[in-house]
């Protein structure tokens, strides 16, 4: 008898058809003798639906009321689910995030999870039913709901999974596991038998939505087993876990990409010591993560910076800029959107001269100039212009010999936006 973990995303819930089917897998994995826990998403497009009504009444809504808002789309999906199964003959027993016992910061749209008290859920597995718990939602400490960010489900699961030390924590999503790239940019991606905590990290960071960034952290850190394969299909999926017992020799694992990227430049910045931190810290204190920062051409005693940060923190960064301007003088502070975060990751890049460079020579051969670039052990990332990001992944992935010889995608239909 295993104890299990698993996780069901909005398109793989995305009706009450699928939601019957999703019913019969976990009745199934019942039936074998183990004890489940089920995370759920909202159905399909519900969390989009929510924030799209939410901006009819308010472009900017109170990030509590949004998470008021927000945690109803799993609210449904998790009752209903549990109808789903009892219809089949099964005990079930559907959870919010807080009777889970899920606690997490006091912050609203992206909290962490602080603390997990899985008592009632032990309870309840141990009087044989299937427990079925709202993904992406928690409390504060005070009392307030919260959720954990974007694609957050992923995450409670996880954390559930290692709160209650269960033997693997499945992610059933809409393609059959972790590829080399997102399938359905790149035809003939290659499926990954395995890939490291680290890698997937970096993946999940710099844009790969198969798993959440939090996921693979709390994976890391308590060791869970984890798997990526389809609710769709039998197939094997992908495990995630340390690198000690992947394939050696792998320069590059797979490659992703982010729109959520804009680039603002402050020119003509006296070159003193401190301005800079003069600068980003006032960012840090808006609560403004700054990605890559990049100084350039100190003429005159003036310097040019230019930094990347998410497109939806932009407007609020040129704000922080323009009320600084009267401590810290510049001649002009401009923003460039319609950009795009390509980036290469893999373990084995690190004792591998020239991974870069082939990088490069990819981007341009297409004609691409790249406007910025980061590196670290396990990753080089290139800013460019965001309209042939397509063609700049497939090429990339080409460069590195990641193609397999035929389109071995197989997934449920993308139905959601
Ligand atoms: P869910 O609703 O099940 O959480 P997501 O949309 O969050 O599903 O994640 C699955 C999607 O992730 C896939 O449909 C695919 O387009 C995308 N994706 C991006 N990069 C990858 C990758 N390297 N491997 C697999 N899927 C990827
Ligand atoms: N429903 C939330 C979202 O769409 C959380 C999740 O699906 O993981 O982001
Ligand atoms: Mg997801």
């Amino acid at each position: 008898m295993a104890l299990i973990v698993m996780k069901f995303g909005g398109s793989s819930v995305g009706s009450t058809e699928r939601m019957g089917r999703v019913a019969q897998r976990i009745v199934e994995k019942k039936r074998q003798g183990d004890q489940v826990v089920v995370v759920v998403s909202a159905m399909g497009d519900t969390t989009d639906d929510l924030i799209d009504k939410s901006k009819e009444i308010n472009e900017s809504p109170p990030a509590r009321e949004m998470d008021m808002l927000l945690t109803t789309g799993e609210q449904i999906s998790v009752a209903l689910l549990s109808m789903a199964i009892h219809k089949l003959g099964q005990e079930a027993k559907s959870v919010t995030g807080w009777q889970a016992g899920i606690r997490t910061e006091a912050v609203h749209g992206k909290a962490r999870i602080t603390d997990i008290s899985p008592d009632r859920i032990l309870r309840w597995l141990n009087e044989e039913n299937v427990v079925i718990v709202a993904g992406f939602q928690g409390m504060s400490d005070d009392g307030e709901i919260t959720t954990l960010g974007r694609g957050g489900s992923d995450t409670t699961a996880v954390a559930l999974a290692a709160a209650i030390k269960a033997d693997v924590c499945e992610i059933y999503t809409d393609v059959d596991g972790i590829y080399s790239t997102d399938p359905r940019v790149v035809q003939n991606a290659r499926k990954l038998s395995a890939i490291s905590y680290d890698e997937m990290l970096e993946l999940a960071n710099l844009g790969a939505a198969v798993l959440h960034p939090r996921a693979v952290e709390y994976a890391k850190h308590y060791n869970v087993n984890l798997v990526v394969r389809s609710s769709f299909t039998q197939n094997e999926g992908t495990s995630v876990r340390e690198e000690a017992a992947m394939e050696q020799g792998v320069v590059v694992r797979g490659i992703a990409y982010d729109k959520n990227v804009a680039r603002i430049s402050i020119l003509g910045v006296a070159d003193v010591p401190g301005v800079l931190a003069q600068i980003f810290g006032a960012l840090a204190a808006a609560g403004i993560d700054v990605d890559m920062i990049v100084q350039s051409g100190v003429q005159n005693s003036k310097a040019d910076f230019s930094f990347t940060l998410s497109l939806t923190d932009r407007s609020r960064a040129m704000d922080v800029i323009a009320g600084i301007q009267s401590v810290i003088p510049y001649d002009e502070a401009t923003y460039e959107e319609n950009l795009v975060k390509v980036s290469i990751v893999g373990a084995g890049m690190v004792s591998n001269p020239g991974v870069a460079a082939r990088m490069f020579e990819a981007i341009s051969k297409l004609g691409v100039s790249i406007k910025m670039v980061s590196t670290s052990e396990i990753k080089v990332s290139c800013v460019i212009a965001a309209e042939p990001v397509q063609d700049v992944v497939r090429a990339l992935h080409t460069a590195y010999g990641l193609d397999t010889a035929d389109s071995v995608f197989v997934g449920g239909p993308q139905d959601r936006r």
